[in-house]
């Protein structure tokens, strides 16, 4: 069995993110990219379903400018065994992702594709389901276990106040939660290795999805400055400035 795992190349989550002078979106130039968390983990994962024998090749697929490349040579030196590019300069929305994806689901018939539960940068917690509903396979979103045997994925989903375990015959699509495992740091000679392989590159155009844009950001904003503390020198003052300033008592 073929898994699919779907990477974006998002800013760093380290990096503290600058909103543009015209509001557009976020500053993405000279910024540390790197690959989505939940990728990480949703690769971890497909690469630990074929060392237990029950996948036999993980193939790790990105949309985006030919800098993501370096996301899916991550991928590869974590241990993915091939990857696909699917190169556009243009953003694209999480229903020409999905749209993408069930065309090469459609190509390559993977029994899983494994996808991260949100894409940090945009918050969309979209494409997993946008893509089961597209090729008509089940989704379980949110995985925080996932055990595949006899055809079958049991998921073990974090859910409000508790765990709750559902099955799902495959193939199917799953979305990972950030305790379903923790990821592999790639070996600097499985790195160096990656940079050789040789990758699927082809432009968007030519799978014949239409990626057209369906939304307008009206405007980005940074979260509101959070005003200084001060120091208070009693209870009796504080108590105080709770009631009269704050006028939270
Ligand atoms: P989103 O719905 O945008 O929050 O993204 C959910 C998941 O879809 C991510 O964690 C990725 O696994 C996958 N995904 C989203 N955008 C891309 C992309 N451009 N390339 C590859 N995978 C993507």
């Amino acid at each position: 069995m073929k898994i699919i795992v779907a990477v974006k190349r998002v800013v760093d989550f380290n990096v503290k993110v600058r909103v543009k002078s015209d509001g557009t979106g976020v500053e993405t130039a000279n910024v540390k990219m790197s690959m989505n968390p939940f990728d990480e983990i949703a690769v971890e994962e497909a690469l630990r379903l074929r060392e237990a024998g029950v996948a036999t090749e993980v193939i790790a697929v990105s949309i985006g400018p030919a800098q993501a490349q370096e996301t899916i040579r991550t991928a590869i030196a974590m241990g993915a065994d091939r990857g696909i590019l699917v190169r556009t300069d243009n953003a694209v929305e999480p229903l020409a992702v999905a749209k993408v994806l069930s065309a090469l689901v459609a190509e390559e018939q993977p029994g899983l594709v494994i996808l991260g539960k949100q894409a940090i940068d945009d918050d969309a917690g979209q494409v997993g389901q946008m893509l089961s509903a597209l090729v008509g396979w089940p989704v379980a979103t949110f995985a925080s276990k996932l055990v595949v045997a006899d055809g079958r994925a049991e998921v073990t989903r974090e859910v409000d106040g508790g765990l709750q375990t559902v099955e799902v015959k495959l193939p199917a699509v799953v979305t990972t939660d950030l305790r379903l495992n923790q990821p592999r740091y790639a070996t600097l000679p499985n790195i160096m290795k990656a940079k050789s392989k040789r990758l699927d590159d082809r432009p968007l155009a030519d799978l014949g999805v239409d990626a057209a844009s369906r939304l307008t950001v009206l405007k980005t904003e940074e979260p509101p400055r959070r005003k200084g503390g001060i120091k208070v020198g009693s209870v009796a003052e504080l108590v105080e400035k709770l009631r009269d300033e704050a006028g939270v008592l």
